[in-house]
């Protein structure tokens, strides 16, 4: 019987569970199975300094290659998982049967599927992967016209890189301001006026009728008839977890792979980590697509594998580039009643959202003092004082310091 750890995925959650898993002196073998030809690599910088740049591709690895041989850890990066079999304790990769021990399931998210109007079109793109970008790239040349389909994170900062390599661009937002689903409106209008700043059109409230052109869209209509041209359509229109595997084995999926605080999954000796699970988070179960997720809850699977039984409580946090700013999100800005807002000392901006009395997050713009505060209040789960965070003259140090 094997007593290896199979890892399903090769991106940043499967990349943290085998790191952890090997510090934590875990010595039996660890195989990691990818499928995009790639050792494991960060996707954040796709959509900013590595679309703006195109670097080496290595330099978006999470480790060398090389290190992965050292750590004793087997990646495998065209290794497409088709089906688990949770009885047998073994999966299929092709007419592959691979036995494992432990399994843990970090498949991530895919992009939402494209609606209709936008399929089958040779200039309509997504921006997930490094494949992406390699077809995305080449093509933003200054005077090309970008239509971003989408107002959120993604879309956003595609649309900043490619207004800085010279292109025209304009965003459609079907909702009534970008961003709606993670900021309150005063963050909204903080990255909408950046971007019109720089010379991007945003459109917000009015969705897409139709598209124009075939094979190639040349042409956006939109629901009260203005036609936007177009020489490349960006979709970004957010992202689902990839279950099907985790479902078609008999695992419970809702939404996500639902796991609990250790990340154990509904199937024995089976965990998942990352975009692609549910878990709960303060009676809630929830799904958060970032970095911080994908790394500290795969460190809590690897922990529990190793026996060290410790409860994944996060305060999550998230981060966007778009231009020179930076948007920074603490906590989950969710079931809030009230926002305090506070100017930050060199133009930026803060939010702090409170439920009740209680602090529940903060997103700020520019403010790097205001999060790291916030940030340090809620992994204490101090008390904020929200009559003194309104007060503009406080030097929110003092917060800390109480
Ligand atoms: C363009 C972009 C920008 C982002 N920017 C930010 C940011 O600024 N800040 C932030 O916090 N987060 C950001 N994110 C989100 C962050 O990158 C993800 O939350 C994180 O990568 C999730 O890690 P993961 O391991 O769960 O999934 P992934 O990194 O997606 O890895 C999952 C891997 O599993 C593979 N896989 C799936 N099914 C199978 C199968 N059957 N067999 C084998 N392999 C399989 C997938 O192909 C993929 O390689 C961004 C994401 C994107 C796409």
């Amino acid at each position: 019987m094997s007593r290896a750890v199979v890892i399903i995925g090769a991106g940043q959650a499967a990349a943290s569970t085998a790191l952890r898993l090997r510090a934590n002196g875990f010595s039996e073998p660890i195989l990691m199975l990818g499928n995009e030809g790639h050792a494991p690599y960060q996707r954040p910088p796709l959509s900013k300094k590595y679309l703006a740049e195109t670097p080496p591709v290595e330099n978006l690895y999470i480790r060398p290659a090389e290190f992965w041989v050292k750590a004793d850890i087997a990646v495998r990066t065209d290794a497409h998982v088709d089906r688990i079999d949770g009885a047998a304790k073994s999966l299929q990769v092709g007419s592959e049967c691979i036995e494992w021990g432990g399994l843990v399931i970090a498949t991530g998210s895919r992009a939402r599927p494209l609606p209709e109007i936008y399929q089958n079109r040779s200039n309509t793109f997504e921006l997930r992967s490094i494949a992406d970008v390699a077809r995305l790239g080449p093509l933003c040349k200054a005077g090309k016209r970008l239509v971003v389909i989408g107002g959120g994170f993604i879309g956003l900062e595609t649309a900043a890189v490619a207004r800085r390599a010279g292109l025209e661009v304009t965003v459609i937002e079907r909702a009534q301001r970008i961003l709606e689903r993670a900021v309150c409106p005063n963050i909204s209008a903080s990255i909408r006026e950046l971007h019109e700043f720089n010379g991007v059109r945003i459109i917000e409230g009015r969705g897409v009728l139709e598209t124009v052109g075939n094979p190639s869209i040349r042409e956006i209509v939109l629901d009260d008839l203005e036609r936007i041209a177009a020489d490349l359509v960006l979709v970004g229109i957010g992202v689902v977890a990839e279950a099907d595997l985790a479902k078609a084995a008999g695992i419970a999926v809702q939404d996500g792979i639902l796991v609990d605080d250790r990340g154990r999954t509904s199937m024995p000796d089976v965990w998942s980590a990352g975009d692609c699970t549910a878990f709960p988070y303060r009676g809630e179960t929830i799904r958060l697509e970032n970095v911080q997720n994908a790394i500290e809850q795969a460190e809590a699977v690897a922990d529990d594998i190793c026996g060290r039984q410790v409860s994944y409580a996060p305060v999550p946090w998230f981060w966007s580039d778009q231009y020179e700013s930076k948007l920074q999100i603490v906590g989950l800005a969710k079931g809030y009643d009230e926002i305090v807002i506070r100017p930050g000392d060199r133009g930026g901006i803060s939010c702090w959202y409170f439920a009740g009395d209680s602090l529940t997050a903060v997103a700020t713009v520019d403010d790097a003092r205001a999060y790291m505060t916030a940030k340090k209040l809620l992994e204490r789960g101090a008390a904020a004082d929200k009559g003194r965070i309104s007060d503009p003259a406080l030097d929110l140090r003092t917060l800390l310091a109480a």
